[in-house]
């Protein structure tokens, strides 16, 4: 896998799109805080395999559930 790979995900509160942070990957199925960097909204990102070798991103804000596809 590379190193270079870029994921992304959207924020559920404002639908900016960010980047997830390389480290995030390392610990799939881990929720992880980050913060939007445009609303500041505290989110918990969930990294998981979804099809295709594809990440799929689980994104939550406090207590919330809201999945990305
Ligand atoms: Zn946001």
């Amino acid at each position: 896998m590379s190193s270079s790979s870029h994921h992304e995900y959207m924020c559920p509160q404002c639908n900016h799109i960010n980047a997830l942070p390389d480290r995030a990957l390392r610990n799939m199925y881990k929720e992880q805080l980050t913060t939007c960097e445009k609303c500041g909204c505290k989110l918990e990102v969930t990294p998981a395999d979804g099809i295709n070798n594809q990440i799929n991103i689980v994104v939550a804000i406090a207590g919330q559930e809201y999945t990305v596809p």
